[in-house]
């Protein structure tokens, strides 16, 4: 069958490395960030009062960002009514004219990419690279679920009619979707949610990330400027635990979807369980304890790269993060040198400089958990390395990128949120050891392979359960539509985002037979 999506390319980039383009990026996005930003409920499409949160960034904790007014649950009640009420009608509207308002949305995207990057930036402290794949990957999610409203929900399938009947299958709306994103990705992943919902025709309610509500709130307005109805899509910001738990418990939530930690998804799950009425079905991705294993055909030179990439991009904020290196124990000694020499010269600093690899985490309290993390390895584990942090670093969040080295997986009982890499060294005899441990963890999301040997790639890939498996190359960034992404067992329920079996999830299916 014809690809639908061969003709359709992802969005477009910037050349970063081009000094007059990176100019441009930097103006605009410095112009940008200019203006104090305001985020607040939004209600069939009116803007609610609500009380008040400074938003800092978490690079400088002086510098506030802006402010954002939380939903109460009161407002979830009303947003409810209002989606459940409009959600027939948007259903109705078809496949087709949906696609078309989503794919005005990534026109929009494009447009005001300065402001959504600048966001990224101040809001979540990315680096101006990955803040521009983050608001790429937004755009390619709204053209990418657009192409798929317009392939699958337009026109209903003809089933064979065996005596003489027309038998029609069509795929709709599922009812109000609840979406509960997660702030490593504030435009992608948030956007990725909304317009997967919308896409197969249901309302929405959308809780961003308590930590990034700025960049979602821009990215909300984008939609609703594009066509997407005030009364289909409602903004709710506030903490999960008021707002996730009200729009979770609230009888006209018909579906959720959520990114975040397993724990937080265990506690949807029982709250759902709770309720009377239809079963309610969950679409989790959530956390990862990601490997990559190395044999002694590997290229050292091109693993360090991609180990280091892997770990530490995004300062390790990514459920897709490498976490532990498995070394084949000959090429163990040189490797560990390399990534020791290749982590002395990262550069952890102002994530608005074009040359910083790395900046903050998200706040506080992550760098808590991380500083104690690490507290812990020093005792009980081999310290390799640690980077270097730049003065720029003395007012944020910063935490310097770790790699230790352990005896065994089982010593990290829960994902590590951030840039601390461990290291644990195997015998070439053991490689079924290896994936039986990394099985044991009970997550299944990224699992990355070197080797040159054909038959170690397809031994490792019948044996591991992993959602993405990428082989010569770093294990992050999958692209919507070419690699698409989510995990298994304790990482999620799947089905994968960007992968061409999403959208079903959130439609029901039904089946017409007409006697003529
Ligand atoms: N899709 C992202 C990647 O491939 C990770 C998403 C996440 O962290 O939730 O790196």
């Amino acid at each position: 069958p014809k690809n639908l999506f061969t003709d359709r390319k992802n969005s477009r980039g910037l050349l970063i490395s081009d000094p007059a383009q990176a100019r441009l990026l930097l103006n605009a996005v410095a112009a940008a960030i200019e203006h104090g930003f305001e985020a607040r409920p939004l209600i069939g499409g009116e803007p609610y009062p609500g009380e008040g949160a400074a938003v800092f960034d978490p690079a400088l904790h002086s510098r506030q960002v802006g402010t954002v007014l939380n939903a109460t649950p009161d407002m979830v009640t009303r947003a409810a009514s209002t989606a459940a009420a409009a959600q027939g009608a948007w259903d109705r509207l078809g496949g087709v004219r949906r696609a078309e308002i989503l794919e005005r949305a990534a026109d929009l995207f494009e447009r005001d990419m300065a402001v959504l990057i600048a966001l990224c930036v101040r809001e979540a402290g990315k680096t101006v690279s990955n803040a521009l794949a983050d608001v790429r990957e937004a755009i390619d999610f709204l053209r990418y679920y657009a192409g798929i409203a317009r392939a699958d929900f337009a026109e209903p399938k003809v089933m064979p009619g065996p005596t003489g009947e027309r038998n029609e299958l069509s795929l709709h709306g599922r009812g109000v979707f609840a979406a509960i994103s997660p702030w490593n990705f504030p435009v992608a992943i948030f956007t990725g949610q909304v317009a997967s919902a919308l896409a197969a025709g249901n309302s929405v309610l959308a809780k961003p990330a308590e930590r990034t509500s700025l960049a979602a709130y821009t990215a909300i307005q984008l939609m609703h400027e594009a066509g997407v109805p005030g009364e289909v899509l409602h903004f709710l910001p506030g903490s999960g635990r008021v707002i996730g738990t009200a729009m979770v418990r609230h009888p006209a939530t018909t579906g959720v979807v959520f990114t975040g930690g397993t724990d937080t998804g265990h506690v949807i799950n029982r709250m759902l369980a709770e309720r009377a009425g239809p079963i309610v079905p969950f679409i989790a991705e959530t956390g990862g304890l990601n490997a990559l294993i190395a044999d002694s055909t590997a290229l050292p030179e091109q693993l360090v790269r991609d180990v280091l990439t892997s770990a530490f991009d995004s300062a390790g904020q990514r459920c897709s993060a490498l976490r532990v290196l498995f070394l084949q124990e000959d090429i163990a000694e040189r490797v560990i040198s390399l990534i020791r020499g290749a982590m002395a010269e990262l550069r952890i600093g102002d994530p608005m400089k074009l040359d910083t690899d790395i900046g903050p985490v998200i706040d506080g309290n992550s760098l808590a958990k991380l500083e104690a993390h690490a507290k812990r390895m020093s005792r009980e584990a081999g310290f390799i390395a640690e980077a270097p942090l730049s003065d720029e670093t003395r007012d944020g969040f910063f935490f310097a990128p770790r790699a230790y080295e352990i005896d065994a997986i089982s010593r990290i009982e829960r994902e590590v949120f951030g840039p601390i890499l461990h290291v644990i060294r195997f015998k070439a005899t053991r490689l079924d050891k290896v994936c039986e441990a990394i099985n044991a963890t009970g997550y299944g999301l990224t699992l990355g392979v070197h080797t040159r040997i054909q038959e170690t790639v397809d031994f490792i890939r019948a044996r591991v359960r992993i959602g993405n498996l990428y082989v010569n190359r770093n294990q992050i960034g999958a692209v919507v539509g070419v690699q698409p992404f989510g995990g298994e067992g304790l990482s999620g329920t799947g089905p994968k985002a960007g992968g061409s079996h999403y959208l079903h999830r959130f439609a029901v299916e039904r089946t017409v037979c007409i006697n003529t």
